[in-house]
């Protein structure tokens, strides 16, 4: 037979296997999937969307180690599912998809069912780093914090029959898991291989209070401290091994290390990755295969501040993301709408918030970024007297040559979590130190800092001081 009758006739057989075509397909049921089909719902109602999800059911990532202590061992308490979008009138199927034809533009799941697009998401994730350089790295006890509702829950069913507990990895995940075990009550051992937890994502400065906030609980904290081998008898994890050749005892071990691109999917359908893994994409989401786009942890993201291609996988930046997909499937309808990724990280630890934004004095060296700094402390309702008050600060990182916010830090009580997202909306908009100066704010005692001391204002001002003085 000749190829092209050959070809056609596969491509008629493979269409009439076909069970349903969408307008569009996601694949992913994390923040990203979610975010997605409820944005194309709410704005293209007449539009077939279809979400292929693994797992029936779905997971809050960031309130995973809340489920350990503050959330009682219940991962029940933070389930987290697509019924948004279903309300919207999505479609979902639980399914793996095992294979993606972007030529003839069909998904297949693992039951062998296949699907028909005209426009195809992926929001496949990430999945945690597993090291297998590490002997010991499979034993048996030794978990990873994945997003997935059954693993997680599994592990909450018996995390109280563990005595010792060492966890690896001192960034904001392996940090958070840590202290809730240990106020849980386990004896927990953190192993953090720079000098300082958080290092990635904070100031040498916060970095150092937050590594100090960890250090004041009730679990061991060990930095610039290598793991070795994870040590085990009878295929159960006994002991961690560091390089300096000390053990630990640990019933068992978290590695939290970090996360890579769930990208296999898209590689193997002849998507392109960046050098990173992730799938490479411009700022409205497409790949560069016709109709096939992604967003959140799988796809590439750009620095906001650098513009080149960097690794941030936030659950804030994918579902900013996701809506700007969302908006922009069908044709650019709001332009520009992603300038690039800007990492937004917030934290607690042990009634400690801490919160960080774009460029400080370390990350800025790296990104060949000029800076200038000042902070200002203030308490975070007036007068200070008040019950319930906490010290705030506000550390502020501008452009020495326009004054326009490059950067911020802030920490103290709550109200962190929302003022690093003022700055956050301060650096998008290039809003400079002058213009802060008269910032018009709402004061109340119950509620924020003195209007004579508020700490954005002031960190600001000081910054005007120092470049015209
Ligand atoms: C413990 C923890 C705490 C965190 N805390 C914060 C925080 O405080 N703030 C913050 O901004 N971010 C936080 N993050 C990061 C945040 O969780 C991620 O950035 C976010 O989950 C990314 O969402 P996503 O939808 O892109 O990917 P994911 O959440 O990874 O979801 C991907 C989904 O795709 C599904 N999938 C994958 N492959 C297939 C397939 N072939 N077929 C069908 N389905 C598939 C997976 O099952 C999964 O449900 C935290 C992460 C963790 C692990």
């Amino acid at each position: 037979m000749e190829y092209s009758k050959l070809v056609t006739g596969m491509r008629r057989n493979l269409k009439s296997k076909i069970m349903k075509t969408y307008d569009v397909i996601i694949i992913g049921g994390g923040p990203a999937a979610i975010v997605t089909g409820m944005t194309i719902k709410r704005f293209f109602k007449g539009k077939s969307v279809l979400m292929i999800k693994e797992e029936a059911d779905g997971l809050v990532p960031c309130g995973i180690p809340y489920i350990f202590y503050l959330l009682a061992n219940d991962s029940e308490k933070n389930k987290m599912g697509p019924k948004p979008f279903v309300d919207l009138g999505g479609e979902v199927i639980v399914g793996k998809a095992a294979k993606v034809d972007k030529e003839e533009k069909v998904v297949s799941i693992e039951s062998g069912d296949l699907f028909g697009y005209d426009k195809l998401v992926f929001a496949t994730g990430s999945l945690p780093v597993v090291p297998t350089f590490i002997p010991g790295y499979d034993l048996q006890n030794v978990f990873y914090m994945k997003k997935s509702f059954p693993y997680i829950h599994n592990l909450a069913s018996q995390i109280n029959r563990f005595k010792n507990v060492v966890t690896v990895g001192g960034g904001f995940i392996g940090a958070e898991v840590a202290e809730q075990l240990s106020a849980a009550g386990a004896n927990v051992t953190l192993i953090e291989s720079e000098p300082l937890c958080f290092s990635r994502a904070f100031s040498p400065e916060l970095s150092s209070i937050a590594t100090e906030a960890l250090k004041g609980t009730k679990m061991k904290v060990l930095t610039s401290a290598l793991v070795k081998e994870i040590v085990g008898e009878n295929g159960t994890v006994q002991q961690v091994m560091l390089a300096d050749g000390s053990r630990i005892d640990a019933d068992a071990v978290i590695l939290s290390i970090g996360y890579t691109a769930n990208s296999k999917l898209a590689k193997e359908a002849g998507i392109e990755l960046n050098r990173y893994g992730d799938i490479h994409v411009d700022h409205y989401g497409r790949t560069t295969a016709k109709d096939v786009c992604a967003v959140g942890d799988c796809a590439q993201t750009y620095g906001f501040l650098t513009g080149r291609s960097d690794v941030i996988k936030l659950a804030s930046t994918a579902t900013a993301e996701a809506r700007t997909l969302g908006h922009n499937l069908f044709g650019i309808r709001i332009k520009k709408c992603t300038a690039g990724t800007l990492g937004v990280f917030s934290t607690e630890i042990d009634g400690l918030a801490m919160a960080a934004s774009g460029a400080n004095d370390k990350n800025a060296r790296e990104w060949g970024v000029d800076l200038i700094s000042a902070k200002f402390s203030s308490p975070d309702r007036h007068p200070g007297s008040l019950p319930g008050v906490s010290n705030l600060t506000v550390k502020l990182y501008a452009s020495p040559v326009d004054g326009s916010i490059l950067g911020g830090e802030a920490w103290g009580g709550k109200s962190v979590g929302e003022i690093i997202n003022v700055i956050s909306l301060a650096i998008q908009k290039s809003v400079t130190v002058f213009e802060l100066v008269s910032f018009q704010v709402g004061t109340h005692p119950l509620l924020t800092a003195s209007p004579v001391n508020n700490p954005i204002i002031r960190a600001a001002e000081e910054i005007v001081y120092k470049m015209t003085s």
